[in-house]
């Protein structure tokens, strides 16, 4: 599953085809995904152009020169592949739903197997407001996400730490894979109370938050180049995890000598090593 740096690659990936672009053809081939596609799609969107492609937590939004504000989420399985500008249709592949052909004759194609991606409408005006957005916490690599925040919010929870930064309310974007490799390399034992983690542990934890996405988002940009070139396809990439899905490996903590061990909370795998996570 797309965790916030899959998508803000895909994000990255997508500004050059369509930020400043007209869309030439807007096409949708099923009426829904996770919810209904807005029935006037491709009314609204054909003629249009996006001035600006932004995210919050892991959804990306479009915004249009008319005002109107398009959220897309890859959900589960969410693919996005750029078909560079040779004006040729392309024959759309199984699962490719959705369709954004450009002026420049550059295909923009949303593939999702699952089908628990979502495209909705919004007001660019209001979007903070959306149902979807309103909630969501603070972007952990924004200003706004810092020690203070995330003491209170620990503070204020009776979950285990792993439970509490999983909590969109609290950080945002934030998944099983990163909240893994973020208390890996804090030292911080998953199941320890949140309450506990407050002080030292938020101290260490909210630089080592920033440090594991951003270098997602690098791994992410630097294999964006070779994925368009190759396939076309956004967001997917080779990553090297420490703790994730590495059960019964050696940690690589300096001077561990523990292994990752695995355990299921709220039914999803926590991978950690109990020598050096307390
Ligand atoms: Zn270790």
């Amino acid at each position: 599953m797309p965790e916030l740096p899959e998508v803000e690659t895909v994000r990255r990936g997508l500004s050059p085809a369509l930020e400043g672009a007209t869309i030439a053809v807007a096409t949708a081939r099923v009426s829904k995904l996770r919810f209904p596609i807005p029935e006037d799609f491709s009314a609204r969107l054909t003629g249009n152009r996006i001035e600006r492609l932004t995210r919050r937590s892991k959804y990306i939004l479009m915004e249009c020169a008319d005002g109107l504000m398009v959220i897309l989420h890859l959900g589960m399985s969410g693919r996005v592949t750029i078909h560079k500008a040779d004006g040729l249709p392309v024959a759309p592949a199984k699962h490719d739903h959705v369709e954004l052909k450009t002026a420049d004759g550059t295909h923009v194609i949303y593939n999702d197997a699952r089908r628990f991606g979502l495209i909705l409408f919004s007001d660019r005006e209001t979007i903070a407001d959306h149902p979807l957005i309103r909630d969501i916490g603070p972007e952990p690599l924004g200003n706004e996400f810092n020690v203070d925040v995330l003491n209170a919010g620990l503070m204020r929870r009776k979950s285990s730490i792993k439970a509490a930064l999983l909590d969109q309310k609290l950080v945002a974007g934030l998944g099983n894979i990163y909240v893994c490799e973020a208390l890996w390399r804090a030292g911080i034992h998953p199941s320890r109370q949140a309450l506990s983690v407050a002080g030292d542990g938020a101290a260490r934890l909210v630089p080592i938050i920033r440090d594991v996405l951003t270098e997602a988002i690098a791994a992410g940009g630097s294999t964006l180049k070779d994925y368009v070139q190759a396939s076309g396809e956004l967001g997917y990439f080779q990553h090297s995890f420490k703790a994730y899905g590495r059960e019964g490996e050696a940690c690589s903590t300096p001077d561990c000598g523990g292994t990752i061990e695995r355990i299921v909370q709220q039914g999803r795998s926590s991978f950690f090593c109990s020598t050096c996570q307390e």
